[in-house]
């Protein structure tokens, strides 16, 4: 499909026409028209599909939407990363894409301030991209919470629970901490899983933390 089907404001359109993206990729024809409906959605794709776009577009929409209905503290979007790279990979597309809409988003990765992700929460982050085990600490410590959340993303949830990779958070022991914060985010959210391989372990997650969900393929 072309970019028009997408029916974008300009805020969101001029910056892909900055970047001189001709048209979406596969996953994003077919994963932004189901996000935007509001439907849950699992996502088979690896890194170079388009697959942070296919679920930050939608996501940007929703925030616009959710500020007006819900204004408050604490994020609307949450999105959940296995690593500080991937983390921060999707927190400069976050950037890129949000600047029409003035979003207000942090980084929040084991290894970095806490002081400057606090500052950065309370100064009223409208999207936390995160690493499971630093939200939990910042929520623990209260300089953010999950209360407002409506819109959930777990991003290359293989990685967070797939034996094999050297940085794997199941290691350290994150799967507890993954599925708490599912969890603590209210029933009513959005849910978006993506992940490059879809075995066992993440078809249970997905089994436990989506509804009915589209199954898009990369
Ligand atoms: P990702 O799979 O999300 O890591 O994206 C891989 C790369 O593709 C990133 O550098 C994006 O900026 C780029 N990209 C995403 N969507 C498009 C598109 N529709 N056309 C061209 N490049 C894109």
């Amino acid at each position: 499909c072309s970019f028009a089907h997408f029916n974008f404001d300009e805020a969101l359109m001029s910056v892909i026409r900055k970047l001189e993206y001709t048209q979406p990729t596969p996953i994003q024809s077919q994963g932004v028209p189901i996000g935007l409906n509001g439907r849950d959605i699992i996502g088979i794709a690896k890194t170079g599909s388009g697959k942070t776009a296919a679920y930050l577009w939608p996501m940007l929409i929703h925030i616009m939407l959710q500020r007006e209905l819900e204004p408050g503290d604490g994020p609307i979007g949450l999105i959940l990363a296995p690593t500080r790279e991937l983390s921060q990979q999707i927190y400069t597309e976050v950037k890129k894409f949000g600047k029409g809409y003035n979003i207000q988003v942090v980084c929040a990765y084991g290894g970095g301030s806490m002081w400057e992700q606090t500052k950065g929460c309370q100064a009223g982050a409208e999207i936390i991209v995160a690493t499971p085990g630093r939200l939990i600490d910042l929520i623990k410590k209260k300089a953010t919470n999950l209360q407002r959340v409506t819109y959930l993303v777990f991003d290359e949830a293989d990685r967070m629970f797939d034996m094999g990779f050297a940085d794997r958070m199941f290691d350290m022991g994150f799967e507890p901490q993954v599925r708490s914060i599912a969890n603590h985010v209210r029933p009513d959210r959005q849910t978006l899983l993506f992940s490059a391989t879809f075995r066992k372990r993440v078809e249970k997650l997905a089994r436990d933390i989506l509804i009915d969900p589209c199954r898009v393929v990369q």
